[in-house]
């Protein structure tokens, strides 16, 4: 496959923009570098690069893009907002309706406030947490993805009841102490943290389904364990929904069938993101009416926005989830996902290459080891050299992956029974030219 345009771009754009990226997980570097593909234009589940090959999309723009590329629906409501002016900096009767529509999908949100990014929203969960409990440490779990403000990139210490070391530089050692980190699933790590800590954590916050050390879910009674022993302390929860909100259903994973909990695993604050801008720029959290009236102007907790709530975001938001509230769209993208993931495995078992697929709905993470992954440490003890050399046949013969072993595949309303097998046939090239 000629990409040589793309080659050429990546040489200029190295010269203009810091890395040739403008987010560092769009580059090639956990998957042996050089340029990554520009794409020009995207249409359902396809993409064309600037050589004109075609590929079937699986990125999804690392998740927004749920509905397909360039959906007639949301596309007519974006040009609709450019047309009636695209920013105000005053209220309007949009973001009531798309905070409405949130409320009642996701009803642990009495209250809404809608920023730009899903790095904005949870960096002001933790805000209102800290104001709402007068505490100032937070507990998250090792591996989960909260972007990239101060306080959430941070790593684990050597065991969970130690504190946290900057996971980048120029974050104050000072503050990564305000940090506790602990296995993801597991309850014993948490207890532990939670006695040593536990009078000054406001919050415990956690992807409740993980979406970034590929697909994860929680064991049984994981959540409810958190949120019990977090209420306990006195500490809210905080769940990170931004990938797993309206992904597996119309809905949020607080209120998803499929986890085999009993109790409440209801959360205090709610962070959102990607699918509720249907493509644009978006952010919002909520949460107990109590908790977020700690919020200006109510209360005082500070947090503002020139773009937030702009009437662009907001009506793409209004239009994917109208798309996504249709009888049967997500038992769609999960019949094809079945597909999908069988073909894979079988495919590569047929080949001897080690496969572990975790799916939940139409969404799932391939992971190249022989173990089961339940955690960060397990989806770290997989084979990243291999994930590359799949990651490049698979490209090469007109496949876009996420560039990195630990992000997920995501099926869109727009994947049809043809691109499925036209992946698997990919597939089966690519696991060949690996075991040969
Ligand atoms: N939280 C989770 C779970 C995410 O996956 C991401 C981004 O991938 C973020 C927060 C940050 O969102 P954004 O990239 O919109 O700032």
């Amino acid at each position: 496959m000629n990409r040589s345009t793309s080659e050429q771009l990546y040489q200029e754009a190295l010269q203009h923009i810091v890395g040739g990226v403008n987010s560092p997980s769009r580059s090639f570097k956990a998957v042996g570098g050089g340029a990554p593909v520009f794409m020009k234009r995207a249409s359902g589940a396809h993409f064309w690069d600037e050589d004109n090959n075609r590929y079937i999309d699986y990125l999804a723009a690392y998740g927004p893009i749920i509905t397909g590329h360039a959906h007639p629906h949301i596309t007519a409501a974006i040009t609709q907002a450019a047309e009636n002016g695209i920013l105000y900096g005053t209220p309007t009767h949009l973001e009531i309706k798309l905070a409405k529509m949130l409320k009642e999908a996701i009803p642990s949100m009495d209250k809404v406030r809608f920023v730009n990014s899903g790095t904005e929203a949870v960096m002001t969960t933790i805000r209102v947490a800290r104001a709402y409990t007068k505490r100032n440490k937070i507990i998250k779990f090792a591996g989960c993805y909260h972007g990239h403000s101060d306080l959430v990139l941070v790593a684990a210490g050597s065991g969970p009841s130690t504190l946290g070391i900057p996971d980048s530089a120029g974050i104050p050692v000072s503050l990564a102490q305000e940090v506790i980190t602990v296995p993801f699933n597991d309850l014993d790590g948490l207890r532990e943290a939670l006695a040593t800590w536990g009078d000054d954590v406001a919050a415990v916050m956690v992807e409740p389904i993980v979406g970034n050390f590929g697909m994860v879910m929680p064991k049984p009674g994981f959540l409810e364990g958190l949120c019990k022993q977090a209420r306990d302390n006195g500490s809210l929860v905080i769940y990170d929904e931004v990938i797993t909100a309206f992904r597996f259903h119309y809905g949020s994973t607080q209120t998803y069938a499929g986890l085999d909990n009993h109790e409440d695993i209801t959360p205090d604050l709610t962070a959102l993101g990607k699918i509720i801008g249907g493509g644009l720029p978006i952010g919002a959290y909520g949460g107990r009416k109590h908790v977020m009236e700690q919020v200006a102007p109510l209360g005082p907790a500070y947090q503002a926005g020139t773009m937030a709530g702009n009437p662009a975001s907001i009506s793409a938001g209004i239009a994917c989830l109208e798309v996504l509230s249709a009888e049967g769209v997500y038992e769609e993208m999960e019949r094809l996902a079945i597909t999908l993931t069988e073909g894979l495995q079988a495919s590569a078992d047929r080949h001897g290459i080690p496969l572990t697929i975790n799916r939940i709905r139409g969404a799932f993470s391939t992971h190249f080891c022989n173990h089961p992954v339940t955690d960060y440490e397990e989806a770290q003890d997989t084979d990243g050299e291999m994930f590359a050399s799949f990651f490049r046949h698979m490209l090469n013969r007109g496949i876009n992956l996420a560039p990195s072993k630990y992000e997920a595949w995501f099926l869109t309303t727009a994947h049809s029974d043809a691109d499925i097998a036209a992946t698997l046939e990919a597939a089966e090239a690519s696991f060949a030219a690996m075991a040969a």
